[in-house]
């Protein structure tokens, strides 16, 4: 369908922004997101630098029938629906202020980790970004936000002091635990459902180093590394958080010649260094395992946690898919890697176990609706198409892994890792989700947004 867009009369207010339509020259630049795999051809597209510009394009969007849907860098692009009736906010509005005394940064709705990490490492702070330096802290804050400091410090989306966000009726509203409390509680999980942020105070940790790193195995040790270390995971402290992965990283040059295109097994993440127990003493239970090709642990500024995970430094193609999981049994282990073999992975570029628990698992005083992830691990496998024809055998793979360990799986999702999008329903309680619904009918009753996954309005 052909949505055809007029720019509204120069006196009406508030002052519309540029609107990019299919037929503009710089509408392929303008709509591709960091996921290449996600084609997404939306009715319009405003690039938004200001709060102005996002309340003009909710606005316009309103005036012309159309939905609203808001990305930073497109990470989750794919979890998207088509957008065929829909104005795409590419949110770039810049900014990183530090308050160090209240340890508090205000963030705008572009940002991306790195810029954060810049702004406050001067000053001796740390903020609980994922494992990559050019995620989007909005979706990612308003997904939940799994970090390296996660079972420690639980999730980054129970760290947020404020949201500044545009309403379906086109108003900037400003929300906390004393200003409109309901709408701040829903953004923090139910993300794009409720408006479109254009900035987020979040809270600062004090931390000035951390032990982090990673151990790397041929995949020949798989079994002996997985056993160790999901093992080891029932009794871990919290102040770690690690990650196994079978991981076929691909032919490039920029990668070291032990870890390029050879299956490898690896365990890596952080500890929280200095809090309760000797980093060495935390890990040694899985790093004396087997013979490792590399071993890079060692103590480091939390400035460098967005780099031990080796993620693709800039934007790819990827088809992913995760589920969250209770303790694995010799059963579920026997699965995981029946599931990963023949070569490892392959198609995939990866399948990996994140380590949940500690203070993942419980929901803070004051928590948003993402409050805790359940289960002990967050599954996550996904391969990089490099043709379009890869795409179904990668999708496939993604699937038959995830449905191998379905007798283990928690029931719920973690919406960040929830590649395929549709209903919110199962990445909550029913109860918060029935109170997601609540929000969503008081405040954008005619679903004016379009998240990566939809929360029903009642
Ligand atoms: C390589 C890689 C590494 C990752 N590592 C981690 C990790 O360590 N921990 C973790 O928890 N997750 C991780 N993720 C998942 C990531 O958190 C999600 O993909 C997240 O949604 C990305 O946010 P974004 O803003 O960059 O993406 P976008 O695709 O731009 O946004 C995702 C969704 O967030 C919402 N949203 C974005 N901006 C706004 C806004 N301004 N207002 C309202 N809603 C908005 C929308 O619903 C949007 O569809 C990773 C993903 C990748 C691809």
């Amino acid at each position: 369908m052909t949505t055809t867009i007029s720019t509204p009369a120069a006196d009406a207010a508030p002052t519309p922004p540029p609107v990019i339509l299919p037929e503009h020259s710089g509408y392929d630049e303008a709509r591709r997101a960091w996921n290449l795999a996600a084609d997404q051809r939306p009715a319009a597209i405003v690039q938004a630098r200001s709060a102005d510009d996002v309340v003009g394009a909710v606005t316009l969007a309103a005036e012309h029938g159309l939905q609203v849907a808001a990305q930073s860098t497109g990470h989750l692009a794919a979890a998207l629906p088509d957008l065929d009736r829909t104005v795409l906010v590419r949110t770039m509005i810049a900014g990183v202020e530090v308050d160090p005394v209240a340890r508090r940064a205000r963030v705008g709705a572009g940002a991306i980790w790195q810029d954060v990490i810049d702004a406050v490492t001067p000053h001796g702070l740390a903020a609980l970004s994922g494992s990559t330096h050019d995620v989007g802290v909005m979706g990612y804050v308003l997904g939940g936000g799994l970090s390296w400091l996660a079972r420690s410090e639980g999730l980054a989306a129970n760290h947020v002091h404020a949201i500044e966000v545009v309403t379906a009726d086109g108003r900037l509203v400003r929300c906390d635990a004393e200003h409109e409390p309901d709408l701040f509680w829903a953004l923090r999980g139910g993300a794009g459902n409720f408006g479109v942020v254009t900035a987020i105070e979040i809270e600062l940790l004090a931390i000035r180093e951390v032990i982090a790193g990673m151990t790397v195995w041929p995949a020949a040790q798989a079994r002996e590394v997985l056993e160790a270390w999901t093992a080891w995971c029932r009794t871990a402290p919290e102040s770690a958080t690690t990650a196994f992965r079978l991981l076929r990283l691909p032919p490039l040059p920029e990668i070291p010649e032990p870890l390029r295109d050879t299956p490898i097994v690896v365990v890596d993440g952080a500890v929280r260094a200095g809090v309760h127990e000797h980093a060495d003493g935390v890990l040694a239970a899985f790093r004396g395992i087997g013979t490792p090709i590399m071993d890079t642990w060692g103590p480091m500024s939390p400035a460098g946690l967005v780099q031990i995970h080796m993620d693709p430094p800039e934007p790819v193609p990827g088809i992913g898919d995760g589920i969250l999981l209770e303790d694995l049994d010799e059963a579920a282990l026997d699965a995981f890697l029946a599931a990963g073999e023949p070569e490892v992975v392959r198609p995939l570029l990866l399948a990996e176990l994140r380590q949940l628990g500690g203070a993942v698992a419980r929901v803070p005083a004051h928590a948003g609706a993402r409050g805790a992830l359940e289960g002990s691990f967050l599954l996550f496998a996904v391969g990089m198409p490099m043709a379009p024809a890869d795409g179904e055998a990668i999708h496939h793979r993604v699937q038959e892994l995830l449905g191998a360990m379905r007798p283990w799986a928690t029931g719920t999702v973690y919406l960040n890792f929830a590649e395929r999008g549709g209903s919110a329903e199962s990445a909550f309680p029913a109860a918060t989700y029935e109170r997601l619904r609540d929000v969503r009918g008081a405040w954008d009753p005619g679903e004016r947004f379009v998240g990566s996954h939809r929360i029903t309005p009642r």
